[in-house]
């Protein structure tokens, strides 16, 4: 589905993991960048999906992995002609095919073909947030993410209340619990909120895994501050 103008969000429905994970394809006038690439027996569903966008996989030029756990970087050997990306940090999670044919981010904060990226280092220690200026989408891998989440009748694209309600519930009992913080290192988690806190303009927060959310990101990113 075209979630912005020029970006498609790509849900492939995990049966093992009961979970859709997500992938995004960003269409430039004269590039195809895509963003994770799901497990690689989701390979063929992602050809798929590409197909129906009308792209082949030698023509995306660029693969960027928000982190490397295998629903995100699985199906790379399809992408031949790609530069791929992951940061250094997640390089010990690839195998060794990947290792030669991934480039490795060694910085906490740059820009990748005209995305800004920022370390968040909390679901791995190499993981990402990308956001594209153009569109306002901000991809954050699973540091928020929907896992298990089913799409809502309106689709991949929703405003999503039910799922604002249920992560700050998340986030707060989380909060409270002195154990979880410490064993899920929350405080790493709390600064990157505020890392993708500081995108103000985001209007999309497009995540690892579920639906995809609209409208009044900023304010929902700081409830969450708000409740930590
Ligand atoms: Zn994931």
């Amino acid at each position: 589905m075209e979630i912005a103008h020029g970006v498609f969000g790509i849900a492939l429905w995990d049966p093992s993991w009961n979970s859709y994970n997500n992938c995004y394809l960003i269409k430039r006038a004269d590039q195809f960048i895509l963003i994770d690439c799901g497990k690689e027996e989701q390979g063929n569903e992602l050809l798929a999906a590409l197909s129906q966008i009308g792209v082949d996989p030698e023509s995306i030029h660029v693969l960027i992995a928000t982190h490397g756990h295998k629903d995100h970087i699985g199906a790379s050997h399809l992408f031949t002609l790609s530069e791929k990306w992951i940061h250094i940090q997640d390089a010990a999670r690839l195998s060794a095919k990947q290792y030669e044919e991934f480039q490795k981010i060694d910085s906490d904060t740059g820009e990748l073909r005209g995305l800004p990226f920022t370390l968040l280092g909390h679901h791995t220690n190499g993981s990402i947030a990308l956001y594209d200026p153009t569109t306002h989408c901000l991809f954050c891998g699973d540091h928020i993410c929907f896992f298990g989440d089913k799409l809502p009748q309106e689709g991949l694209l929703t405003s999503g209340e039910d799922l604002r309600v249920k992560t700050r519930d998340f986030v707060t009992a989380w909060s409270q619990s002195p154990e979880d913080r410490y064993r899920y290192r929350f405080d790493v988690f709390v600064q990157g909120l505020h890392l993708l806190s500081s995108y103000k303009e985001v209007e999309f927060l497009a995540t690892g895994h579920g639906p995809v959310l609209r409208n009044q990101i900023h304010d929902f990113l700081n409830s969450l501050v708000a409740v930590t």
